[in-house]
């Protein structure tokens, strides 16, 4: 026949030959065979990718490893799949380009290091040379001259350049924020570090510290983020959905309390509401233990001292939050109901509400609300319904914006026109009223709200990129000039303490102030991994270049046209990549044609084990 036979491959083995048309071939043997051509390979450069402008481009990227010691067939998956798609493009006349770096740096390195001894450098760098020892005899199309690793201080000292330029065009900034913190390893955590409340690592129990941290201006983006996911066409819906989840956009009522015996300053408490056609039912407000107003009390009343600093040793995780029992104390305080001057309601301070998000203060309806029904039921707060639910199993709600139901008339709830009617309506009609109502009364307006938080990227941590800039005792925060650049993580360092070891480095911290010249202390704090891993595919176009990106190489090898990794980066790593590549255009490092990265997504699964069944099942 003229095609080959793949369905006997037990024939084929016994007989050690493939008898194929009058061709013989002797068996396959790997190791002289591959070793032959990926020399020839080497040689000939065939997989060194080269900007002609004569010839269409196509750039295939699978999201890099990050170098843990070994590979395993998840690895060889990934990168077997960018080959296919690199060799077949190349056959077809593109100048491709296929490169393969190291996400280096980040804690694993750190707990080797305290736990086993060694230094984070050399287990990286030795997992590093191991991991490329393995894959390079798979003989994958991968351009190894653009090979780097994001510990390598050329690549954190240009992403320190990129930083100042970030930090110039306010796309970064400090500001107090509230912090899981483990008293233990004394670090910050990660919401997805605290498990049950403790540190994954130490298992201590977390606490709430206010630090002084760096930002990335993301969320200025929301909406940009938000709209631009309907472009990505050859994305998979379902992260495209994450995505927009994850971002969150919600429209809602802003609107503020007026205060009854608050101190001096707090006349007004500000609130942000999705549910405003639930306002009716409000029987109490509460506030954040990390509210303005909370701290006020806190330093003039022992009592709310001692009760905000228990609320501040639960973590800061939404789990965490929803998880722990909902508690309050009455400030004494109260505020008039916007819909009704006469009512007043008390002001409690309550654990399970969150500073940064919305303004730190709520107004509770435990009638349709499955939380503030706890907190009501606790405290004996009186529960006002504002409306029937159409399908009687859900009397009592959490509704769903687009679940029906009919406004009631009752005492308490005085009927408005236009804010409850008397007609069937929808959730998300009845919030539209309730804005329109409460904007044509000047009671409050409505505001579309996002979900997604500024980009915390401070690490107390010492394997990660140092943040570039000095404190000075007169100029304040100087970012360092850039020809310091890059600022080099010090190598003598000690891990037989927990902490930060930049915080007790003998030197390393102390310096000139690139302002004034006097002498000034460093910045300790690392940025957090995923600022490496946001702009590495920009790097690849020009890895060994002086500047972050060259403008020549970036136009024509950006967009990275494949990109194929793991659904569990679905979120956080391709929005702040998206993020990213907005900041680096609008610090002149990218193209505006770059500022989506990535063209088109393959999410691959995973390799699993082998799993049982019964028989019967
Ligand atoms: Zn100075």
């Amino acid at each position: 026949g003229s095609s080959l036979d793949l369905s006997a491959p037990a024939g084929v083995a016994s007989a050690g030959r493939i008898p194929h048309e009058g061709l013989v071939m002797s068996r396959y043997a790997p190791a002289e065979t591959e070793m032959k051509w990926q020399t020839a390979w080497d040689e000939a450069g065939v997989f060194t990718a080269r900007r002609d402008p004569a010839k269409p481009k196509y750039y295939v990227l699978e999201m890099f490893p990050y170098p843990s010691g070994r590979i395993h067939m998840g690895h060889v998956r990934n990168y077997t799949m960018g080959d296919v798609v690199a060799r077949y493009k190349m056959s077809c006349g593109f100048s491709v380009l296929h490169p393969m770096g190291w996400d280096a740096f980040g804690m694993p390195a750190e707990n080797a290091a305290m736990e086993r001894g060694g230094h984070p450098k050399d287990w990286t760098y030795g997992n590093i040379a191991d991991m490329r020892g393995q894959m390079k005899p798979l003989g994958l199309s991968i351009d190894w001259s653009r090979e780097f690793a994001t510990c390598d201080p050329e690549y954190y000292g240009q992403q320190q350049a990129m930083f100042i330029d970030m930090l110039h065009d306010g796309l970064v900034y400090r500001k107090n924020a509230v912090v899981n913190w483990d008293p233990v390893d004394m670090t910050v955590l990660a919401n997805e570090q605290v498990i049950d409340g403790r540190g994954w690592r130490s298992g201590a129990l977390v606490e709430r510290k206010e630090l002084t941290q760096w930002f990335f201006r993301i969320s200025d983006y929301a909406g940009e983020l938000l709209e631009a996911l309907d472009g990505l066409k050859d994305w998979p819906e379902k992260v495209r959905l994450m995505q927009a989840n994850w971002i969150g956009q919600s429209r809602g009522l802003q609107f503020a309390f007026s205060t009854l015996g608050a101190p001096e300053g707090f006349d007004r408490i500000e609130v942000y509401t999705t549910r405003p056609d639930t306002l009716m039912g409000a029987s109490f407000a509460a506030i954040s233990p990390d509210h303005p107003l909370a701290k006020h009390l806190e330093r003039h009343n022992p009592e709310i001292a001692e009760f905000v600093a228990e609320c501040r040793r639960i973590g800061t995780t939404e789990e965490a939050l929803e998880k722990a029992e909902k508690r309050g104390m009455d400030t004494g305080i109260r505020v008039r109901h916007p819909l009704d001057e006469a009512l007043e309601l008390p002001v409690y301070i309550a654990n399970f509400i969150l500073m940064d998000y919305g303004t730190g203060a709520i107004f509770g309806c435990p009638a349709h609300d499955a939380r503030d029904f706890e907190f009501a039921t606790k405290y004996g707060l009186p529960i006002h319904s504002v409306f029937r639910p159409l399908a009687d199993d859900t009397a009592l709600a959490d509704l769903v914006p687009t679940e029906e139901y009919v406004p009631l008339k009752s005492e308490r709830v005085r009927y408005i026109r236009g804010f409850a009617g008397d007609e069937v309506q929808t959730g998300e009609e009845g919030v539209a009223a309730a804005i329109a109502y409460c904007e044509a009364n000047g009671i409050g307006r409505g505001v579309t709200n996002y979900r997604l938080r500024d980009w915390g990227l401070s690490r107390q941590r010492y394997w990660g990129c140092p943040i570039p800039v000095v404190h000075c005792a007169d100029c304040g925060v100087v970012p360092e000039k850039k020809e310091n650049l890059p600022v080099r993580l010090p190598d003598d360092v000690s891990f037989d303490q927990p902490g930060n070891p930049l915080d007790r480095h003998p030197t390393w911290r102390d310096c000139a102030c690139p302002s004034c010249g006097k002498p000034a202390r460093r910045e300790t704090d690392t940025m957090d991994t995923f600022v490496d891993s946001s702009w590495y595919y920009a790097r690849f176009t020009a890895p060994h270049a002086a500047t972050p990106t060259v403008p020549e190489e970036a136009d024509y090898w950006m967009n990275v046209d494949q990109y194929i990794g793991g659904i569990e980066h679905a979120i956080l790593h391709l929005l702040y990549s998206r993020f990213f590549a907005r900041a680096m255009h609008k610090t002149g490092h990218l193209p505006a044609t770059a500022i989506e990265p990535f063209n088109a997504l393959f999410t691959q699964g995973m390799v699993t084990h082998e799993i049982y069944m019964t028989r019967d099942s």
